[in-house]
């Protein structure tokens, strides 16, 4: 996404007309916040126009709203959520109806009107995300970290589970218990470095249906998310590491599918809802976040996969692309790691032991953290350490890395 275009004055005026301005109450007024941007949606009982000011020192936004009243139940504003510290409502000079956002941070907005749908009535909506500090040229240093920035959520899929046992090696060995040993060593792992929280989509010996593990980690707000495994072939001799990303086949198929459902796509795209946008725009909006997802999995996958060629052996030292089911979030990073073969004797004999799934996780972990400190997310710890650090972060795909080759 481009930042909004600044202007000199440092603020941004969008005005909307829709219809002749009169009497409109405000039903309500909601806010949610997601780790990259908070939404205000304002209840409307009719279409209204409106005018949104961003103002500095302190930092807020001004959303006035001619003709419009409090109606019955708006008069407590929410609290504060995500950027907004608190919401003020009151009557503006020339008979509109105020609404002041004070912030945490400095953000861009952007708002816009809805129509009715199944659900609500006219919604004015505004969008606040974090203003792009991170000049590639000008590192900002932060000495001493604010305590809202977030930690990043990392979503550890052990694969398989219960019933389901996964491959199993010539000598009993299932694939089930032997990912669920790495996944734990590499939450552990993650836990201990500062700025990064694991979750676990299974954490014993239960399935777990593959789209509520994509729905767990969504639903924790996942930054990445990894997925292991361990696979099994017919041939015994092969052995060696894998790492998948989606294919971009599998990734326009599921497209499709979201679509379809648009109740679950409706809170996809960070922060646009595709409830009220036409087929082709909705389509247009999930290309644009799972091609950036499906960029950002790439990326990750070869980091990734760069630290498991130096713990050991690897199979294909190109990142693969396949159409995992589990590897389908539009909006979160992707891979899936196929730490070994359990078919291979040998390959299934290390991987029962806790010094190789240890070795296993040091390094995906070791990938992960690779990954983020070259690209962190704005308002993350993480994006602090990286940008305080003397080290300069380097760009993900290194002069001169390129092709591997076979
Ligand atoms: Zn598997």
């Amino acid at each position: 996404m481009n930042p909004l275009p600044q202007c000199c004055l440092g603020l941004l005026l969008a005005s909307v007309l829709l219809q002749p301005a009169f009497a409109v109450d405000v039903r309500d007024v909601r806010l949610w916040s997601s780790p990259d941007s908070t939404r205000v949606v304002v209840d409307l009982s009719a279409s209204a126009q409106h005018s949104l000011a961003v103002l500095h020192n302190p930092e807020r936004v001004v959303l006035d709203v001619p003709g419009a009243k409090l109606g019955k139940g708006a008069h407590a504003p929410p609290a504060g959520a995500g950027a907004v510290k608190q919401v003020r409502m009151s009557r503006g000079s020339s008979g509109s109806l105020r609404i002041v956002l004070d912030l945490a941070r400095p953000i861009q907005a952007k708002s816009f009107l809805t129509r009715p749908n199944a659900h609500y009535g006219y919604r004015l909506v505004i969008d606040l995300a974090a203003v792009a500090l991170a000049r590639a040229d000008k590192p900002i240093k932060v000495k001493h970290a604010p305590a809202d920035a977030r930690d990043l959520i990392i979503a550890i899929d052990a694969g398989h589970g219960g019933e389901d046992p996964g491959a199993i090696g010539k000598n009993g060995t299932r694939e089930k218990d032997v990912v669920l040993a790495i996944a734990r060593e590499l939450a552990v792992k993650v836990n201990a470095e500062p700025g990064m929280r694991a979750i676990l989509t299974r954490n014993a010996d239960y399935f777990v249906p593959l789209r509520d593990r994509m729905r767990r980690a969504r639903a924790q707000q996942a930054d990445l998310f990894v997925s292991i495994h361990a696979d099994s072939i017919r041939d015994r001799s092969i052995d060696g590491s894998s790492v998948y990303i989606l294919s971009q086949r599998g990734a326009t198929d599921e497209a499709s599918r979201w679509l379809a459902e648009r109740e679950n796509a409706s809170d996809l795209i960070g922060g646009v809802s595709l409830d009220d946008k036409d087929d082709v725009l909705a389509s247009v909006l999930l290309d644009v976040s799972q091609s950036a997802s499906l960029n950002a999995s790439q990326v990750a996958a070869e980091r990734v996969l760069r630290q498991l060629t130096q713990a050991g052996e690897v199979r294909k030292h190109d990142v693969q692309q396949a159409r995992f089911m589990v590897l389908k979030s539009p909006d979160i990073p992707s891979m899936l790691v196929e730490t070994a073969y359990i078919s291979n004797p040998q390959e299934e004999l290390r991987l029962r032991t806790p010094a190789q799934q240890a070795r296993l996780a040091a390094a995906i972990h070791r990938g992960v953290h690779d990954y983020f400190y070259a690209n962190p997310p704005m308002g993350t710890r993480i994006a602090q350490l990286a940008n305080g650090s003397t080290v300069r972060p380097v760009l993900a795909t290194a002069a001169g890395g390129g092709g591997t080759g076979e």
